[in-house]
């Protein structure tokens, strides 16, 4: 049995669902609890004690990897389309490009109809594409790993990318290495509820009507940064920690799974091949590079991760970096985030007074910047994009 199934203590299960998926006999099925999270809940009667879901639980066994990576990169997808539809240099399209060009599959993360991270198992590229982008809140992996074990025993090349969490839950359910399997995980904040995500999304629609479109790190409309958009109607507005509660919220580290303050791995010991984050700085030591265009952070941890990133070396521009340039400037490689006081009120004062009423008591620049914004004179507006353009 789990520790969270013996404990019922919030920070001892990362929702990752591996314990649920590999039930034999489908005892424990994952529920939200009062913040929205998904923690799995043992129906006694038909649990047989066997005792598999302790065994593969990624929070109650030490984590098995590397002490440090086997070499670590700056990259770049040379894919424009791909790059500017990624959050950092887009070597998430460029591993998934090379395993579909494989015949194989792929499995991340992204928003369905309604705006739920899932997680998928696919072969289109077309599905791919939208699991371009970093979503801000936990993904549901459903029943991906069981769709993944059965891939990979068809001897299928399958990628999955995913928090590390996610991808040590998958490595522990398969229980064996798999040549032909290959993870990436993200170098992580934390992850929101996605019911903090959807009632935000619901004060947006009651206001606003339906919401076409929702983009954590935009590019296009942006450049490189953490800046993001939203739409509705037929509009698309941008949003950043400045104009908008949700982002305030997740980037102050507010609003993350309580694991999340905890997290094992934030650390350069890491359990995919290959680990993934935004190379901040990056200007700083590779002035030759578009950094506008995104640069990712490259961890190759292991040599299977090495060898995929030398086979994608004509479609991607790698540097070598040390570890520690890149680690200065991502403190999450290094430690979890602290959790606020405020966190748990937070929560509790969204359930009872609604989303809206507490982000307009906590969030008051979503006043004062657009306020600001309206009364900057045009000249000194242009001033400043020129001194941000440098
Ligand atoms: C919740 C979260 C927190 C992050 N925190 C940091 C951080 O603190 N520091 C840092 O450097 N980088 C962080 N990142 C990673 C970073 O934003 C980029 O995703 C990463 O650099 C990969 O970028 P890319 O351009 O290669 O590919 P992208 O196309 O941007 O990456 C897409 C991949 O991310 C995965 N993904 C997206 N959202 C989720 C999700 N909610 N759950 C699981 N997997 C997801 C998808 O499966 C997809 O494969 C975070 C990402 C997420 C999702």
């Amino acid at each position: 049995m789990t520790n969270y199934l013996v404990s019922g203590k919030d920070n001892t299960c990362y929702g990752c669902r591996a314990c649920e998926q590999i039930c034999p006999k489908n005892a424990i099925t994952m529920k939200p609890n009062k913040e929205g999270f998904a923690y799995p809940v043992l129906d006694a009667d038909k649990c047989v004690k066997c005792g598999l879901c302790a065994k593969i639980c990624p929070h109650d066994n030490p984590m098995e990897a590397p002490e440090k990576p086997v070499d670590v990169f700056a990259g770049q997808y040379l894919e424009e389309e791909a790059l500017l539809g990624s959050s950092s240099g887009g070597i998430f399209s460029a591993v998934a490009d090379y395993v579909l060009a494989n015949d194989g599959y792929v499995a991340g993360c992204l928003f369905d109809e309604d705006f739920v991270a899932v997680h998928m198992v696919t072969n289109e590229k077309k599905t791919v594409e939208k699991m371009r982008g970093s979503k801000y809140v936990q993904s549901d992996t459903k029943d991906t790993y069981a769709q993944i074990k059965a891939l990979l025993d068809e001897n299928k090349l399958v990628l999955f990318s995913g928090t590390p969490c996610q991808v040590d839950g998958l490595k522990r359910y398969l229980r064996k290495d798999y040549q032909n399997l290959i993870t990436m995980d993200l170098i992580c904040h934390g992850v929101p509820s996605p019911y903090m995500l959807s009632t935000y999304l619901d004060t947006v629609r009651a206001k606003k009507g339906p919401i076409t479109q929702l983009s954590f790190r935009n590019k296009k409309r942006n450049g490189w940064g953490a800046q993001g958009s939203i739409g509705y109607g037929n509009k698309v507005k941008s949003i950043s920690r400045f104009n908008n509660s949700y982002y305030y919220y997740y980037l102050q580290n507010s609003i993350s799974r309580k694991c999340c303050y905890e997290c094992k791995y934030s650390s350069v010991s890491r359990v995919g091949d290959i680990t993934v984050g935004d190379f901040w700085g990056a200007q700083d030591v590779l002035p030759e590079l578009n950094v506008e265009k995104g640069v990712s952070a490259v961890l190759a941890n292991t040599d299977k991760g090495l060898t995929v990133l030398n086979e994608l070396k004509q479609n991607l521009l790698l540097t070598e970096v040390e570890l520690e340039t890149v680690a200065q400037n991502n403190g999450n490689l290094v430690e979890p985030c602290q959790m606020p006081k405020k966190r748990n009120e937070i929560y509790a004062r969204i359930q009872q007074k609604g989303y809206d009423a507490i982000a307009k008591e906590e969030c008051h620049f979503q006043y004062v910047v657009p306020f600001i914004r309206r009364h900057i004179p045009k000249s000194l507006k242009k001033a400043l994009k020129r001194v941000r353009k440098g």
